[in-house]
This record gives structure tokens, C-alpha cells and sequence, in this order.
């Protein structure tokens, strides 16, 4: 059985993930140390995979724990051992993720993201596992253009949490023994398979509503403030921004499914344990841009719920732009997003109106 650990498995894309991998056979080493998630995501994925309970605890080993600490990542890999197992490769979604903390805590952001990569790393090869997938993200292309970003441009972050992104590219672009960090594909002479998949804006939920976003404070994403606006959570939305150069002054992204990034991450998966040692530096976007006002109109249109908001000034570390080129993906793992912005709003609703204050809901029979 193809066995897998996956960092940061209870937060928002990789739960999604996790439960992806769940029904297609895999058996998971899913690791979180639970700051920025419940527990609760775990079990909900376990249910929602329809697998016995048996069948559950074959195929799931829960550990709570943290990326830093490299004796529990070495005693992770011990144990599938002693279950007659072996860890192959690596799904690492855990770190830390908002832009603006990032500038106040930038040596927690460098400790966690980039010290806690290094740890991993060094547990993977001492055990001879040379197959990650990494979460990186479109943050380390920095300013906007008009254009759709392709991965050969530029890296050149304007935040600490970009920096850390493009720090651990160059980290595992070292490591693979690549001379590029913009190409899309190289080989690895030192026999890694890697692969940095460039998130742009993952929104939406598990269309059974079951499992979400829900980040322990108040989230820094758009998507997830609009929901916790439309079900009361919040009075309004501050809109960061009206005079930026786009068509209504409110920043454009591109928005895409979490469903699709977690289909990402196991097309990306599927391709590395098939290929030649290989690094692979991929964007995983729509290529379409939706401003602000747009995805709250398009949101209202889906849900027929109205967000109130109000415009506030410019949020530091924040850019005009940011929209995908996608081609690379669907050329080297025959990915392309399937959903929708109104399949995105229907399943983040969902989730909300299901879980109206997230895993910690009172009422929630977990
Ligand atoms: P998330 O916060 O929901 O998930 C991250 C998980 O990692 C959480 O469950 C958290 O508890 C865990 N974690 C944090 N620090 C840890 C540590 N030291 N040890 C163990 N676990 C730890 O975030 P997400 O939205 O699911 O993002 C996953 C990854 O994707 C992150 O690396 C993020 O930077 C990246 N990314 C996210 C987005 C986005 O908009 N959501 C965009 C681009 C990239
Ligand atoms: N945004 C906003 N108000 C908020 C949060 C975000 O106006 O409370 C804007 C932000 O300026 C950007 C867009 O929404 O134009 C998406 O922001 P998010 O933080 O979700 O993604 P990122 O900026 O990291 O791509």
C-alpha cells in the first residue's frame, strides 16, 4: 500500500487532501500540531471516507506533533516500519500562513516555515524518502502585472511569508541538485522528486459541507471573512483597498476550488512516484481574475446572501494582481481546475451554514 505523510493534515487544503488520498487506496501519517486547526477535520475525514472502523485504523496513524521537532518525525518513520510499512513520500502543508502577521513575526514565520522544512527534510533522508510535494504559493512572484503569471518569472516576494516560500523553493531546488528555480520541470541528478505546487486563492469546501476552512482566529482570506460575514459571525467586511489599478480599485485574484488543489496535490503525487527523479515547479490556478466586489457580487448571486462591507486603506504586503498561468500543470500533470466561482461559493456556504462557528460548533456531535 502506497503510505504518505501529511503535514499540516487537519488544516483547511490538507484535509481536503487527506480525504482525497483516503479514497483512492493511500494509507496516511497525517501530522499536525493542531495551531491553526481542530482535530475535528480528522475525524470528519474518516467518516466522511465510508471506510470501517477497522478499515480506519489501518489505513490513518494520527500524530500530533510539530514539524520542528525532528525525533517525532524520526519515530513517524520508525513507526510505519514497525507496521511493515514504509513511508515513500511527503505531502507538506504545515506552516504558518498569513501575509500580514508575517511582517510582525518574521522570525516565527522563518523558524516554522523554512526551520521546520529543513527538519523534515533531514528526517526524509535519513530514512530514504526523496518525494515531497510542497505547498508554495503564488506570494513568491510578488508584484503584479496585468499579465497571467507563468512560472518562469521572476521571484521576488514582497512580504516574509512570500520570502519563506521562495526560500524553501531554492531549499528543495538545491536539494533535487537543479541550477534553475523557475523552470517548470528539471531533472534531479541527486534522485529526489519534488514537486512546489504555487497555490493562488484556494477557496470553497468539501461539497458534503463536513470539512472547511476554519482558521482558530479571525481569518486573514477573503473568502472565508465574506462566509463568517454572511452567517453573522462578523458586522461587515473591510475591503482593503478601492484605488488600485483594476477595473473597480478592489484587488483581482484568481480563486480556485480546494477540491482541484487537493486533486492537484495527487495528480502532482500520481506523476512523481511514476517519473525519473524529477523537480517540478508548477501554478495551480483558473487563470481567471474576479476583483473583490466581483466575488461578493457572485457570492450573493450563489448564496442570496448580501455582504455588507466598507473600504479601508491598502493592506501592507498586498498587490494589485494575481492570476495564473495555468498551462504548465495540465503539461506536466494533466491538471486543469474543474469547479467554478459559483461551485466555490455553494461549498463554502455550505460548509458554513452546516458548521456555523466551525469544528468548535456547540452543537457539533463530533
Ligand atoms: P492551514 O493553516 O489551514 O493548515 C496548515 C496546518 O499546519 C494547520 O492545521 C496547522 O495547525 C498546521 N501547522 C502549523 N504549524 C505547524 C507546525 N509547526 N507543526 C505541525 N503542524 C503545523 O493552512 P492551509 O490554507 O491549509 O494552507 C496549507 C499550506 O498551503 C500552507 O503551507 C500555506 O502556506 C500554503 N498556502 C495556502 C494558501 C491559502 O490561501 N490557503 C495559498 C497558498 C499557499
Ligand atoms: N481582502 C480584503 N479584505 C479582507 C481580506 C482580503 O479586501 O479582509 C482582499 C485583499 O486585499 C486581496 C483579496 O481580498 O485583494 C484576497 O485576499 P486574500 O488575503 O484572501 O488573498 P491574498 O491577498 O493572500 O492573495
Amino acid at each position: 500500500m502506497r503510505c504518505v505523510l501529511i503535514t499540516g493534515a487537519a488544516g483547511f487544503i490538507g484535509s481536503h487532501t487527506s480525504l482525497l488520498l483516503l479514497n483512492a487506496g493511500y494509507k496516511l501519517f497525517l501530522l499536525d500540531n493542531f495551531s491553526n486547526s481542530s482535530p475535528i477535520s480528522l475525524n470528519r475525514i474518516a467518516r466522511l471516507s465510508k471506510l470501517s472502523n477497522n478499515e480506519v485504523k489501518e489505513r490513518i496513524s494520527i500524530i500530533k506533533g510539530d514539524i520542528r521537532n525532528l525525533s517525532l518525525l524520526e519515530r513517524t518513520f520508525l513507526t510505519a516500519k514497525s507496521q511493515g510499512e514504509k513511508i515513500t513520500s511527503v505531502i507538506h502543508f504545515a506552516g504558518l500562513k498569513a501575509v500580514g502577521e508575517s511582517f510582525e513575526k518574521a522570525l516565527d514565520y522563518w523558524e516554522t516555515n523554512v526551520g521546520g522544512t529543513l527538519t523534515l527534510l533531514k528526517a526524509m533522508e535519513k530514512n530514504d524518502c526523496r518525494t515531497i510535494v510542497f505547498s508554495s504559493s503564488a506570494t513568491v512572484y510578488g508584484q503584479s502585472t496585468q499579465d497571467s503569471l507563468i512560472e518562469t518569472d521572476p521571484v521576488s516576494p514582497i512580504n516574509p511569508y512570500g520570502a519563506t516560500k521562495a526560500a524553501i523553493e531554492r531549499m528543495l531546488t538545491n536539494i533535487a541538485g537543479c541550477n534553475s528555480h523557475t523552470t517548470p520541470k528539471q531533472k534531479s541528478p541527486s534522485g529526489w522528486r519534488i514537486a512546489c505546487l504555487r497555490y493562488f486563492n484556494p477557496a470553497g469546501a468539501h461539497p458534503s459541507g463536513e470539512i472547511g476552512e476554519d482558521p482558530r482566529n479571525i481569518p486573514n482570506n477573503l473568502f472565508p471573512l465574506i462566509n463568517q460575514v454572511g452567517v453573522g459571525r462578523r458586522e461587515s467586511l473591510t475591503i482593503f483597498g478601492n484605488d488600485w489599478p483594476t477595473i473597480d480599485g478592489t484587488g483581482i485574484r484568481d480563486y480556485v476550488h480546494v477540491m482541484d488543489i487537493a486533486e492537484g496535490h495527487k495528480a502532482a503525487l500520481d506523476m512523481l512516484m511514476l517519473s525519473e527523479p524529477i523537480c517540478l515547479i508548477l501554478n495551480l490556478g483558473t487563470g481567471k481574475g474576479t476583483s473583490v466586489l466581483e466575488l461578493i457580487e457572485i457570492f450573493k448571486l450563489s448564496t442570496g446572501i448580501e455582504i455588507k462591507y466598507k473600504f479601508g486603506p491598502r493592506r501592507m504586503g498586498d498587490s494589485a494582481i494575481s492570476l495564473a498561468n495555468p498551462k504548465e500543470a495540465l503539461k506536466y500533470i494533466n491538471w486543469k481546475s474543474k469547479r467554478t466561482l459559483s461551485d466555490i461559493c455553494r461549498d463554502g456556504w455550505n460548509w458554513q451554514t452546516s458548521n456555523p462557528k466551525g469544528y468548535d460548533d456547540a452543537y457539533s456531535k463530533d
